[in-house]
């Protein structure tokens, strides 16, 4: 290339008119030269010379002042760079050439052994004498510029010789390494192409041959750089919010995320770009990169709107219990819930009309005691699913002539997720065949050990027709809700849950809502999930009208925009523009909230979601035909707890999957496991549009293998089956020769030929069989769609019975 310079380059790089150097040219050599004409490395020399000359920095005194911070980077770097600082990108080639005029007259510096590569082929004719010597000494004025730079290299050395040498180096490297222009054209004046300048001359002086010494620079530059860039981004003051994604903190930090994700391993953690890592560690990797760090507080419109603050001591007042009523159907609650009503009302105000509203106060011994009049634990979950924890105490009723049945099961472990102390009423004890012993007994078996045999569960006797036993709970519950030291502190903007909430016709929207701290007042500004007003109307649970309900206070209110759902969070808040800003964002999130579901914990991300530090706890739900089935999988999931992540059956009984389970599963963030059950009809609608994930299984150990995987990340691509659709048996005949025919109705989907049938009686599979006929009248028929009859017989299974539900399915392989 170097035969290739040309006047218009040379001049080009110099930073002068094409003509001035064509004219010098022309005067000092002896022939003229044009624009286009192609210099010889004397000719080069003569040029070069002349502007080193010209250019030559006076005193170095006040350049090296100038930057003397920087001067190590120059010496690291090319020569230009560093004086940019001064004269500016231009000039920055201009001097190159200056560095490169000095050895130019004696070109030859460029020593054939540097070259040895032989690109630069011209230059070696110069002897192979070692840079330094290369008669640096005489060189032009220029040369001492250069010099200067690299103070320490040269102290090195020993020799000032030597930086002459090495801006000769940058000179070649800069004009004849076509590569480089074509790279980092003329102006390299951007950052970034510092460090590709850096870069190609510490390739060629390793090419130089000269390579210890090479090697001694690359080094110092390379400490030099470290330093610099430590100098740069302690400087860096950055904010870390709580936690911040590995790109996101690259990006603040100015380096790229390759070197945070390296940084990171040095601390043992592994972390990928877009991976979440918490403010300590990130701030642990900043200060090592030099930067300062602050936290970064985020005031959201919540922090503005509400008073977070915690109460203090002398603030706080005793307020009343809490309380659910929880059972099986049938086992009394709603008796119970009216036998302690009427209690109330007898000794209180007689006649006193009672309004359901959701929620009763009752007064104990001059103490009330609020219950929710909504029994089952359906409401109870379905609250504490959208977040709110209302509940002190759960009164489990269980009918004493009865014992523990499935939901009694259910609403145990409901209490037990929410933590929520269980006192059990043991009712119907006016019953002849009432088994209080026998109750109690089945209660040690889910973990609830009485008080008379030496555990921490109270057990009241009672009977909700009679009223025996009512007062004895009454004031029982007071005792746990002593012990559990309730206390709120009225004086300050009232917080609660929506109990219940309707749209009335005369009142518009009119909700329940129970206040848990503060003290509600009328013309307060309520805002309950993205229903905002102002409480108009404040109705108590006897119909009274009130000014204000203090803490574990039950009121209907009226006055808010929109109906709110139960379970909602309210709060009573000062800012009406600020809460209609908050209602705004709430409804945004209600919308991402359905994307989001997509996101539950579901086997296949449960790996992700671990590795990601999400998942400490996995709650399963387990559903079976039998009780064996339940306990053998709950004990076999609950032993693949691993270090990372427990395993753990929050819930398990026979029977279909319930609309509760559901329930209980989104509340809990738990995945639901059933074996030859089937979730029903609600219970599958309300786990799709929760996002709760419900795997069905045949074989338990499919199950535990499938879970196993799924904490080891290794959930094999499997395969699945692909319902097709539903069919009701409505009539069966035995026809001989032809085995059971069922006419069924199609009510879902459609059934083709080729399917496997499930046979499921009472949400239970009981037989699984492949189709082996089916027609439509007396044909047969290819598919059968919903709304139609058809006959079906099955391959092996006879014992159909009206009633059954046939399940049409296909069983599809598929990966992940
Ligand atoms: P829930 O479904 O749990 O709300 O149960 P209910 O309160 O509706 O009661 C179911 C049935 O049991 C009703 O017929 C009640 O009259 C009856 N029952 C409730 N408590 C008692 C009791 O203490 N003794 C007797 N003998 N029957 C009761």
């Amino acid at each position: 290339m170097m035969d290739k310079y040309r006047v218009h380059e040379v001049a080009k790089d110099l930073n002068v008119p094409s003509k001035e150097v064509a004219d010098l040219l022309t005067q000092n050599t002896d022939s003229p030269k044009k624009h286009m004409t192609a210099l010889t490395e004397e000719e080069l020399d003569i040029v070069f010379d002349h502007y080193t000359k010209q250019k030559e920095v006076r005193s170095f005194e006040t350049y090296f002042k100038l930057g003397e911070k920087a001067r190590p980077q120059q010496a690291a770097a090319p020569k230009g760079e560093e004086k940019p600082a001064g004269e500016g990108r231009p000039a920055q080639q201009g001097q190159r050439p200056q560095g490169q005029r000095p050895q130019g007259n004696s070109q030859q510096p460029r020593g054939g052994q540097q070259r040895p590569q032989g690109d630069r082929g011209p230059r070696p004719q110069g002897g192979s004498q070692p840079r330094q010597q290369q008669g640096r000494p005489a060189p032009r004025p220029a040369a001492p510029a250069r010099p200067a730079p690299d103070p320490s290299k040269r102290t090195d050395d020993g020799t000032g010789v030597r930086h002459v040498d090495m801006r000769a180096s940058h000179v070649d490297l800069d004009k004849y390494n076509e590569r480089y222009e074509q790279i980092a054209p003329t102006n390299l004046v951007a950052q970034k192409d510092t460090g590709v300048k850096k870069q190609k001359i510490n390739q060629r002086s390793a090419q130089r041959g000269k390579p210890v010494l090479s090697r001694k620079q690359k080094e110092e530059e390379k400490l030099r750089r470290l330093e610099l860039e430590r100098q740069r981004r302690q400087k860096l003051e950055i904010t870390i919010p709580d936690e911040i994604t590995v790109g996101d903190l690259a990006l603040r930090l100015k380096v790229t995320a390759a070197e945070i994700v390296k940084r990171l391993m040095g601390v043992g953690v592994m972390a990928s770009v877009s991976q979440v890592i918490d403010y300590d560690t990130a701030a642990l990797v900043a200060m090592e990169i030099g930067a300062k760090v602050e936290k970064e507080v985020v005031v959201t419109i919540e922090d503005r709107l509400f008073v977070e603050e915690e109460d203090s001591e002398e603030n706080l007042q005793p307020r009343c219990p809490i309380v659910v009523v929880m059972g099986h159907v049938d086992h009394g609650k709603t008796s119970l819930l009216d036998a302690i009503r009427n209690t109330n009302v007898t000794s209180g105000e007689a006649g006193g009309i009672t309004q359901h509203i959701g929620a009763y106060q009752v007064q104990v011994n001059g103490e009330p005691i609020t219950f929710l009049d909504t029994p089952g634990h359906a409401a109870f979950t379905s609250m504490r699913a959208r977040g709110a924890q209302v509940t002190d105490i759960a009164v489990l009723v269980v009918a004493a002539d009865d014992g523990i049945m499935p939901q009694t099961v259910e609403a145990i472990n409901h209490a037990k997720a929410a933590e929520v102390p269980i006192i059990v009423a043991i009712n119907k004890i006016d019953k002849p065949t009432a088994n209080p012993d026998k109750v109690k007994q089945e209660l040690t078996e889910y973990g609830l050990v009485p008080e008379e045999w030496g555990g921490d569960v109270i057990c009241v006797p009672l009977s909700a027709k009679t009223g025996e036993g009512v007062n004895n709970l009454l004031e029982n519950i007071q005792l746990v809700a002593e012990v559990q030291e309730l206390r709120a502190n009225p004086d300050r903007l009232a917080k609660g849950a929506v109990i219940e909430a309707k749209l009335d016709k005369g009142r518009g929207p009119v909700a329940t809502i129970l206040v848990q701290n503060g003290t509600l007042h009328t013309g307060d500004i309520v805002i309950a999930g993205t229903s905002l007003g102002k409480v108009r109307v404040m109705l108590n649970d006897k119909g009274q009208r009130v000014q204000s309900a203090g803490p574990s206070t039950p009121v209907e209110i009226t006055g808010l925009a929109e109906v709110p759902s139960a379970g909602d969070i309210f709060n009573a808040v000062e800012d009406e523009r600020l809460a209609k800003e908050l209602v705004e964002k709430r409804r945004t999130e209600a919308k991402e909230e359905v994307f989001k579901a997509y996101q539950k914990v579901t086997l296949d991300n449960l790996f992700s979601q671990i590795s990601e530090g999400e998942m400490k706890e996995l709650p399963i739900i387990v559903k079976a035909d039998v009780q064996g089935s339940v306990e053998a999988v709950k004990q076999s999931l609950e032993k693949l707890s691993n270090d990372e992540v427990r395993v753990r059956v929050i819930h398990g009984a026979v029977g279909a999957v319930s609309e509760s389970d559901v329930m209980l599963a989104t509340a809990s963030g738990a995945i639901i496991i059933g074996f030859n059950v089937r979730p029903d009809p609600v219970a599958r609608d309300n786990a799709e549009r929760d996002g709760v994930e419900i795997r069905l299984y045949r074989i338990i150990y499919d199950a535990i293998e499938d879970v196993q995987s799924a904490l080891k990340g290794m959930l094999a691509p499997k395969y699945r089956d692909v319902d097709l659709g539903r069919a009701e048996v409505r009539q069966v005949y035995k026809i001989s020769n032809v085995g059971t025919v069922a006419g069924c109705y199609v009510v879902e989907g459609k059934i083709t030929r080729s399917a496997n049938i499930r046979v499921v009686r009472d949400g239970i599979i009981i037989a699984d069989d492949k189709l082996s006929s089916l027609k439509r009248f007396k044909d047969d028929a290819k598919e059968v769609a919903r709304g139609f009859e058809c006959g079906m017989t099955l391959e092996k299974y006879s014992d159909i019975k009206e009633g059954d539900v046939f399940e049409a399915y296909i069983v599809e392989e598929y990966r992940d």
